[in-house]
């Protein structure tokens, strides 16, 4: 196995700290050595790809992704209209990749940002029917780095592989609060 030295091992810890929290591609081939940098330096390296996702899935959990309700479980399933399934139609088609928080420029400056994701995935309860925790969640995103963070940039409508309209979405969260706090 051969060794990088001094210099290359100290610029590759640099490389990695610039990384630590960034969705970027990892250029593989600045590691020589690969078997190296991952007993040593990275345990926990997978491929040529470094994202630490921990941070976004922190902010998604944050949000309380799971159905609240406070009544008995019905003997059959909760039903739904059509007109109520396609207030979520949108949202609920988001597999949770990030390339919303990721191309974010409220993100980029501010990293505590809950980020456009979590906020799609808040909007798919919040706005479903059969779920009871919209307060809990909205009180969440009412939080100074909450929703009141994004600037409708829009990068997050053009980064989204599923076409989703999360401009829309954080601004039909937003009114909801803007209504809720008029009421
Ligand atoms: S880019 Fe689209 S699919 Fe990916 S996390 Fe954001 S909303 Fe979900």
């Amino acid at each position: 196995m051969s060794h990088v030295g001094d210099e290359e091992l100290r610029q590759l810890q640099e490389f990695i700290e610039e990384l630590r929290g960034h969705f970027i591609v990892f250029d593989s081939s600045r590691v020589r050595d690969v078997e190296y940098a991952r007993e040593r330096l990275v345990p926990d390296y997978q491929k040529d790809l470094v994202i630490d996702m921990d941070p976004f899935f922190e902010k998604y959990r944050s949000i309380k992704p799971f159905f609240i309700t406070y009544e008995p479980d019905p003997p059959v399933e909760r039903f739904q209209s059509q007109e109520d399934r396609a207030k979520i139609d949108d949202s609920t088609k988001c597999i949770l990749c990030g390339a919303c928080t990721g191309s974010c420029p409220s993100f980029w400056g501010n990293k505590e940002y809950v980020g456009p994701a979590a906020i799609v995935q808040a909007h798919r309860f919040i706005f479903d029917s059969r779920d009871q925790g919209a307060n809990e969640r909205l009180e969440i995103l009412n939080d100074r780095d909450g929703v009141w963070r994004c600037r409708t940039v829009f990068n997050c409508v053009d980064a989204c592989p599923r076409e989703i309209d999360v401009t829309r979405a954080i601004g039909e969260v937003k009114k909801l609060l803007l209504f809720n706090r008029m009421a």
